[in-house]
């Protein structure tokens, strides 16, 4: 991946950020049908150093952070999330947005903690992906089991949809959309391109094109990612 990639600068719409796309040590569970994010690695000394760049380019400008790396955020060096605690404080940024597995729970709750006492607010998102509990452990694998969405969204409060995929319907995603403007304040549905061995559904997102995406393009809690670069890092 260039360099370029792992900065982006969001000024207009209803959430400017800074967003870093970071590299850790590889997700933990590796598992899941969709994503091969988790390849993008390198050791210690490399990662430190590559993510100490990215960071210098954060301005602190629109006040919001948001780190993202190929896991979860507590997979990052040690020396990058004290580099991010630094950075919140020089910089004065107020809001941070990280990703995490559920497996992190009980560090998301203790980072929030921490933040507070700092004077930022920590926005922790989850890859949900969909509450459709068989589709989601059966076919995308993603090793939750079987969860309380109220009690994960007392701890996470931004989740990630995942659409597109062979097997899954519109009526899903709809359920999906309900559920999670329930309990999140900010939803990321993101449109499948294929990455791993679950395939592509062309048909069902003209569908969703169609029918779904002129009525929640304006929603200022959906953010639709219709390719993966969408947040302008990645590739
Ligand atoms: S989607 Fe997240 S939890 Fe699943 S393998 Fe990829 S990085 Fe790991």
């Amino acid at each position: 991946m260039e360099f370029d990639q792992r900065y982006s600068l969001i000024k207009e719409g209803s959430r400017p950020e800074e967003i870093v796309l970071l590299q850790g040590k590889g997700c933990f569970w590796k598992k899941c049908n969709f994503c091969d994010y988790y390849t993008d690695v390198s050791d210690l000394d490399e990662s430190t150093a590559l993510n100490k760049a990215v960071l210098e380019r954060v301005t602190g400008e629109t006040g919001r952070l948001t780190v993202i790396n190929s896991g979860s955020f507590f997979e990052l060096p040690k020396a990058t999330i004290n580099q991010v605690y630094d950075l919140l404080e020089d910089k004065r940024i107020k809001d941070l947005s990280i990703e995490s597995h559920l497996f992190y729970l009980s560090k998301v709750r203790d980072l929030r903690e921490r933040l507070t006492t700092m004077g930022v607010d920590l926005h922790a998102r989850i890859g949900i992906e969909t509450f459709d509990e068989d589709f989601r452990e059966n076919v995308l694998n993603k090793g939750f089991g079987k969860i309380d969405v109220k009690e994960v969204a007392q701890v996470f409060d931004e989740c990630c949809l995942l659409f597109g995929i062979e097997g899954q319907s519109l009526e899903q995603l709809k359920r999906d959309l309900e559920i999670a403007q329930e309990y999140f304040k900010d939803i990321y549905l993101n449109i499948y391109t294929k990455r791993k061995n679950l395939e592509e559904d062309p048909k069902l997102v003209k569908e969703f094109m169609r029918e779904l995406y002129p009525e929640i393009k304006e929603n200022k809690k959906i953010h639709i990612l219709l390719k993966n670069t969408d947040l302008g890092v990645g590739d």
